[in-house]
């Protein structure tokens, strides 16, 4: 669809149809998830009773089912992006991208990074709002239907002992967002990713893909960077093969500027013992868990998601320009 006008763009707009997921569970002061599996327990302990932590428990399992119904009512309606036909991949349309290729376009990452640096940091609340709209009209440019979630994010649940590897979660039935640390320049990326989730698009590869052309499409330096970021901290993840000092050794050797240095070694700190024993069986878990829902498992964070932008960047006759996944 072709526009002549700023006019008739505005005309589109607000003919759009729009759509809005409550998310009341997103609401609560506290998750919801952590009064249904803590309340008990910590009665137990503080009180030496059983029974009210079980109301407590009982209550907010009610107040769980009950917005995870109303969104699901409400989502029902919503007309789901075709990955396939917009982008010309997805989960399991993807070509693996050459090794060779990915160095090179590690060093194209890294030097548009260093030009359009920007050390600007903004509230986390102020950030949410703005990358829902942003995702909000991206979806929106594809199915015509403006899908308008909660912006609320959470920076604890009880989810953050089980998952210490992963910067956010989203719960898929309530659509709770909880971002888990201060996740420096990519901290507009993890908020992105958790929203995709809570509009709908439960697949990692998904959540990843929409996140990352959300955000370099935004015309905001700040999110453009932390897209920019994310796509460079997965080639290195992939390149390096998950190797920790290997990938050290290639930030050193990018040779960008020092603030942008010391955040892509920040990315991966060394983990603490129990961090790295609990990662090790919950990522096995969790990577046959995706592979049981239909996706390829971890590898659709890092690989998956920089192999549906290289097999996007050479689709023929699909719903986007392939020129937005370049760099
Ligand atoms: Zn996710």
């Amino acid at each position: 669809m072709h526009f002549w006008n700023r006019g008739s763009i505005r005309i589109v707009l607000e003919s759009m149809e729009e759509i809005r997921i409550p998310n009341d569970a997103t609401y609560s002061p506290v998750a919801l998830t952590d009064l249904i599996t803590a309340a008990p327990l910590a009665s137990r302990v503080l009180l030496g009773a059983t029974l009210p932590g079980r109301v407590v428990s009982a209550a907010a399992l009610g107040l769980y089912a009950g917005s995870a119904v109303k969104d699901w009512m409400h989502r029902r309606d919503v007309d789901w992006i075709d990955f396939e036909d917009q982008f010309g991949s997805d989960v399991k349309r993807l070509d693996p991208m050459p090794d060779e290729e990915r160095r090179d376009e590690i060093e194209r990452l890294a030097s548009r990074l260093a030009r359009e640096f920007t050390a600007e940091r903004r509230p986390r609340e102020e950030l949410a709002e703005q990358v829902n709209h942003h995702l909000t009209e991206y979806i929106a440019s594809m199915t015509g239907q403006r899908v308008v979630t909660s912006s609320e994010v959470r920076d604890f649940t009880l989810a953050k002992l089980l998952f210490p590897f992963a910067m956010g979660v989203c719960d898929i039935v309530s659509g709770d967002v909880a971002i888990f640390k201060d996740t420096g320049i990519l901290e507009a990326h993890v908020i992105t990713h958790e929203f995709a989730h809570r509009k709908g698009y439960w697949k990692e590869l998904h959540a990843q893909a929409l996140s990352y052309l959300t955000l370099v499409h935004s015309g905001d330096p700040l999110l453009v960077q932390a897209g920019l970021a994310e796509r460079l901290h997965r080639q290195l993840k992939v390149v390096s093969k998950h190797d920790h000092d290997a990938y050290h050794d290639l930030v050193e050797g990018l040779k960008m500027r020092d603030e942008l240095t010391e955040q892509f070694h920040t990315l991966r700190p060394a983990p603490s013992t129990y961090e790295s024993s609990v990662s090790t069986v919950m990522k096995t878990m969790y990577d046959q868990r995706m592979k049981l829902t239909g996706q390829n498992g971890l590898s659709d964070y890092d690989e998956g998601f920089t192999n549906f932008l290289w097999t996007f960047s050479r689709a023929i006759g699909v719903g986007r320009d392939p020129g937005q996944a370049a760099i």
